[in-house]
């Protein structure tokens, strides 16, 4: 059984009843942020809900591995060893960023985190493992696309297991 919210199981089919039902609080309020001004604004409306709801606010970032070639098809020979080197100084900068960002928002229970992985999975695992039970994610990113919605939001949509508040971007 999950800690977070109540599973809501309906105990009556009185629309009247349970329109005016109090849910519970959200506990744990995860907010994925590619340091897009996007994703600043779905942080400002993350950190209303949190003050609302007294939870508790991740944010985490993901650093995905670049791409290593095979050294025995690659015609330029490039040494995987300088991407690994260029990816640690990408994570690196992200903690920094991050810890920057945690220290300025004015609301202490932040814990934060950049994880290697896709956006996709590092907020899902994320999200299973600390127990959230609303993630807030921006309709569009750095890979979004003229779409309603980017890959990594619709991929949040479909896969998570407790609510996701998707920050639509505006035009
Ligand atoms: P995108 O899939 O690039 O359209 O991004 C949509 C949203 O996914 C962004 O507004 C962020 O909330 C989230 N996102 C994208 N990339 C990352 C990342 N590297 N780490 C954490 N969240 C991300």
């Amino acid at each position: 059984m999950r800690e977070g919210r109540e599973d809501v199981s309906p105990t009556t089919e009185d629309p009247v009843e349970l329109a005016n039902r109090k849910p519970d609080p959200y506990r744990h309020i995860l907010v994925a942020l590619d340091f897009t001004p996007h994703s600043s604004h779905a942080l400002a409306l993350a950190l209303e809900l949190v003050r609302l709801h007294d939870s508790k606010l991740s944010l985490i970032h993901a650093v995905e591995n670049s791409f290593y070639p095979d050294l025995g098809y690659d015609p330029l020979m490039i040494d995987p060893g300088e991407f690994a080197e260029l990816d640690q100084q990408i994570h690196d900068q992200a903690v920094l960023r991050m810890e920057q960002l945690a220290k300025s928002l004015d609301y202490a229970d932040v814990q934060h985190d950049v994880l290697w992985g896709t956006p996709k999975s590092a907020v899902l695992s994320y999200a299973e493992a600390q127990k959230v039970d609303l993630i807030v994610v921006g309709s569009h990113g750095r890979h979004g696309i003229a779409k309603l919605l980017g890959s990594t939001a619709v991929a949040i949509v479909h896969s998570a297991r407790c609510d996701v508040f998707v920050v639509r971007l505006a035009e």
